[in-house]
């Protein structure tokens, strides 16, 4: 009775040192990850290893065990106090338990009492690189009895070869997010969270060779705030960054997916509209402008306006059909909305 008490404090205790485990655990990532060959092979071969039906790879969550794969049954996951797991993972005393109907700790549980019988049960902790056992890799038998020590030194390896590849898996994730953090970071530019230059062109260079390809129709809009130098002298540099930035959410919350809108250098942007014709384009560039000129920004308390010129160029497949006549287009009708009296859109040639 004694026994029983304290374990069941332990198991559902939520103990600071469980919370430690549980850390080290969630640092893996792998719970609730799809069914995966490589971890299934690794249970198949313990089963036949130790020949017994059932083999288990078990997580020790804080209220569940999330099973990662298994042998001979299946299983998703068991409540915590249904696992022989989550006891295992306690300490020793619970790795090996040679008839399951004997012990207080699991003669009533469901595995134990319910088809299949569970009777034999061994495990080997799954233990996370600061040393906290996050899991099992376990042996299961319906009839009563211990593995050999033979069998038992394999379970360790097999054990350790699951943990190599939950490690594996994760320092795999880590990867993945840290190139694509590092490729946002390449292409982004900072002040505008815009494309920045390097990255507009890189991406104008593929939608030419599309427009080329399907004989599509392709657009890029190139914007120029108007006396903008006169919000710096008057204001301040922060401030005419702080303006930059406002315009690049602006930019980014205005345009479809499939838009790629870019900082084209100083406070030049340019946004380049795939499979959109030269009367679309003109119709976004007002729509954009007129929300450019509504905008108010603020130096400290005075509000401020700007507002942008902006020139239209479009691919006609004929003299226009690479980047540096779109752009020179696109330029140049810019060039006529400055020199028409700013604050203006100018499209086409
Ligand atoms: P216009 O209407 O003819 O375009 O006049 P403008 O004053 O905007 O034109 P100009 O090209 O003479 O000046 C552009 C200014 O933009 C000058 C430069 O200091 C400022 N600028 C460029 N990049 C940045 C930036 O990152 N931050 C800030 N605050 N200012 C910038
Ligand atoms: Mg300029
Ligand atoms: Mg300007």
């Amino acid at each position: 009775m004694l026994a029983e008490e304290k374990v069941h404090t332990l198991i559902t205790a939520n103990s600071q040192a469980d919370n430690f485990r549980l850390a080290a655990l969630h640092r893996y990532h792998i719970l609730d990850t799809p069914a995966c060959e490589d971890f299934s092979f690794l249970t198949e071969l313990a089963s036949r290893i130790c020949e017994v039906p059932y083999a288990f790879i078990s997580l020790v969550d804080a209220e569940r065990v999330w099973i990662k794969s298994c042998a001979g049954m299946h299983m998703g996951e068991l409540p915590r106090g249904e696992s022989y797991c989550s006891l295992a993972v306690l300490g020793d005393a619970a790795t090996e338990i040679p008839d399951l109907t004997q012990d207080p700790r699991t003669a009533n549980m469901r595995l134990t009492v319910n088809a299949p019988h569970m009777r034999m049960y061994s495990s080997v902790a799954l233990t996370s690189s600061d040393g906290f056992a996050i899991g099992t890799l376990c042996v299961l038998d319906t009839r009563p009895g211990r593995l050999s020590d033979d069998k038992r030194a394999m379970l360790v390896k097999l054990a350790r070869q699951v943990m190599a590849l939950i490690e594996l898996r994760a320092n795999e994730k880590t990867l993945e997010a840290t190139v694509r953090e590092l490729e946002m970071l390449a292409t982004t530019d900072e002040l505008t969270g815009l494309h920045n230059r390097r990255s507009l062109l890189h991406r104008l260079k593929f939608e030419v060779a599309r427009a080329r390809r399907f004989r599509s129709p392709l657009s890029a809009v190139m914007i120029d705030l108007d006396h903008f130098k006169k919000i710096n002298d008057e204001h301040g540099h922060a401030v005419g960054d702080q303006v930059l930035t406002t315009l690049g959410k602006l930019l980014r919350e205005n345009v479809r997916v499939i838009d790629i809108p870019g900082r084209y250098g100083g406070e030049e942007l340019c946004v380049i509209l795939p499979n959109t014709p030269l009367e679309g384009a003109c119709k976004f560039a007002e729509t954009l402008r007129a929300k450019v000129e509504a905008q108010i920004h603020y130096a400290g308390q005075r509000p401020l306006h700007v507002t942008a010129s902006m020139g239209v160029g479009t691919f006609n497949h004929m003299e226009i059909d690479d980047i540096e006549s779109l752009l020179r287009q696109a330029d140049a009708a810019l060039y006529r909305a400055k020199h028409g009296g700013r604050n203006r859109v100018e499209c086409g040639t």
